[in-house]
Order: C-alpha cells, then sequence, then structure tokens
C-alpha cells in the first residue's frame, strides 16, 4: 500500500514535471513563434512600406486643347501643390514641343512650376512620335532637341531618363537594341512603368466636360476614376507576386491633366490607404526588378511586369479596362 502510494506520488510529480516542461516548451515555442512572427512576417510589414514612384507624362500639359498660359500655369500650380506640400517625389517627362501656341518663354515658365515644386524632368521627344513608325535618325533628333531644351534654356543639369512615347521601344530586337545603346551613349535611362493604366481616357472625358461645362458628366468621371486606378494598382499588386514572387517597387504612370491636378490628392491618398510610401524613380529602379530580362519585344507599349513575365516564359494577363462608357466616350470625340 506504501508502495503504492509513494509509487503514485512519484507518477504525479513526474507528470507535473513533465506537464511543466510541455507548459514551458510550449510557452517557449509560443514566445519564439511569437518573435519569430514579428521578426519575419509582421515587422517587415510595418517597416518596409510598399513603395511607388509618381511619374507624370507630356509636360507641360497633356490637355491639347487648352493650353492657355495663364490657365495652364494655374493648373499646374494645382497639380503640383500636393507634390510640393507632401514631399512627393515625383518625374516628369517633356514633349519639347507641346503646347505650341505659346512662347518658348512661357513653356519654360511652365516647366519651372515643376522645378520648383522639386520635380525631376526627363525627356519624351521633340514632338511625341512613335518609335513603330518613326525613322531612326528623326527619332534620334527627337531626343537630342528635347535634350538641349532641357539642359540649354531651361539649365537642368542633370537629365537621365527618357520614356518611350506609348512605351512602344522598339519592335524589333534591332530596334530596341539601337534605342537602348543610343540613350546609354547620351546617359540615359529608358524610365520603366509597371503601373501601366488609361488614366488619359478619363482625363479626355473629364476635358470635354470642363469645356462643355458639363457638371455632371465631370462629377461622374471624377468618382469613377480612383476606383478605376485602384482596380488597376491591386492587379498590378498581384501580377508582382505573380512574376517576381514579391510586391516590387512600383513605378505610376499618369499624364500632366487638369483631371490629375484636380484628383492628384486622391490618388496620393489611395496609394497611402494601401499602405504605400512614395518613392523617386531613381530609388524605385534600384531594385533588383529593374535589372531583370524585358522579355518583349513587339509593337504594343506594355507595363514592365508583363514584359518581365514573358522573360520568364510566362502568359500576359492584361490590366482591367477602363469602364465601357469611357471608352465609348473617348471614342465619340474623335
Ligand atoms: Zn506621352
Amino acid at each position: 500500500m506504501e508502495y503504492g502510494y509513494t509509487f503514485l506520488v512519484t507518477v504525479i510529480s513526474v507528470a507535473i514535471s513533465l506537464l511543466r516542461v510541455e507548459l514551458s516548451r510550449l510557452v517557449r515555442l509560443g514566445c519564439v513563434l511569437f518573435v519569430f512572427g514579428l521578426g519575419a512576417g509582421v515587422r517587415p510589414c510595418l517597416l518596409h512600406a510598399r513603395q511607388v514612384a509618381i511619374t507624370i507624362d507630356d509636360l507641360p500639359f497633356a490637355d491639347k486643347a487648352s493650353c492657355d498660359f495663364e490657365e495652364t500655369r494655374s493648373v499646374t500650380r494645382r497639380l503640383m501643390e500636393p507634390v510640393q506640400a507632401q514631399k512627393v517625389p515625383v518625374a516628369g517627362f517633356v514633349i519639347g514641343e507641346r503646347c505650341g501656341n505659346l512662347t518658348e518663354e512661357q513653356r519654360r515658365d511652365l516647366l519651372r512650376v515643376w522645378l520648383d515644386a522639386g520635380a525631376e524632368l526627363g525627356n519624351h521627344t521633340w514632338s511625341h512620335p512613335d518609335l513603330n513608325d518613326t525613322p531612326l535618325p528623326k527619332y534620334e533628333e527627337e531626343i537630342l532637341r528635347t535634350d538641349a531644351e532641357l539642359r540649354g534654356p531651361l539649365g537642368v543639369a542633370r537629365v537621365r531618363y527618357f520614356r518611350a512615347p506609348y512605351l512602344h521601344d522598339g519592335a524589333t530586337s534591332a530596334v530596341k537594341d539601337w534605342l537602348h545603346a543610343f540613350l546609354a551613349e547620351h546617359g540615359y535611362r529608358e524610365a520603366p512603368v509597371t503601373i501601366d493604366d488609361s488614366d488619359w481616357m478619363f482625363a479626355s472625358v473629364y476635358g470635354r466636360a470642363l469645356d462643355t461645362h458639363d457638371a455632371a458628366l465631370a462629377r461622374r468621371v471624377r468618382e469613377a476614376y480612383i476606383p478605376y486606378m485602384q482596380s488597376v494598382v491591386e492587379f498590378f499588386e498581384r501580377r508582382s507576386v505573380e512574376v517576381l514572387g514579391r510586391e516590387c517597387p512600383q513605378v505610376l504612370l499618369i499624364h500632366a491633366s487638369r483631371l490629375n491636378a484636380e484628383m492628384l490628392p486622391a490618388l496620393l491618398q489611395m496609394f497611402r490607404d494601401r499602405g504605400y510610401e512614395f518613392v523617386s524613380l531613381e530609388s524605385a529602379m534600384s531594385d533588383s526588378a529593374y535589372r531583370l530580362r524585358d522579355g518583349y519585344v513587339g509593337r504594343k507599349g506594355l507595363s514592365w511586369i508583363h514584359r518581365w513575365g514573358i522573360g520568364k516564359g510566362q502568359a500576359v494577363q492584361l490590366e482591367p479596362d477602363e469602364p465601357r462608357w469611357i471608352s465609348d466616350m473617348v471614342k465619340a470625340q474623335r
């Protein structure tokens, strides 16, 4: 009986000590998992926000019909207001001859608004030719003429990015290689785009609504714009993971339009709400993704995420379309 009692006490105490060990192991394991979770999962999400570089094309102004100097200057200042106030790094791509009804000095004044707001200016050719249909010597001239304008009268010390109109950068390997060699020779890098969207279509309908004082249409465009842009951003976040295994720093393309002068604060907020911080084009392009092979050769202007996917042998999935009523109205305007 006594032996049985001792045995029972021993079994219970061993069980308790084992349980303690197990409990302490569990607690330790829990701690390890918690710390590991903080270290490997949670903390990086908090420390390393999503990143996006904002790039704006067709400077000094994309709405062709409205190149009145005073109006364009006031809209440009409005567009640059959140850029300056929120210290958002921006790269703007200049078309040398844009707003041809203005004097050269007026065009430069508009571009100085960008420089004063801290924007970096890049080269987008002289007259926005399509590389698919332009002889190479003419295309060279187009790049060099805008280069001279930026470095000369505007006094921009560092011009280092070139963006091909329509993102057309060579329908054949020979033309693509020629373009990149020409750019390198003149100290340029091609500026990629990952978030490729149709903001210009919304801007076209919006401009028309403003010109015809159609307040209801203008409101309809404003209300549809951010949800559409968000659908495109979500798409490229997902494709980035599918193609690269992670979300790379993105490069957004939008245009210098009255629509974006009105909507840029809301657009920036949409990115912030999705956990983004704004970085320079240089910072985004320093990510290793931008050294991947652009596997696309052809006549289309594609997002670099599609190009990297093609380079890895993946099928292209195209981004969401703009709402049908927007594309119908753009067609009807032509
Ligand atoms: Zn353009």
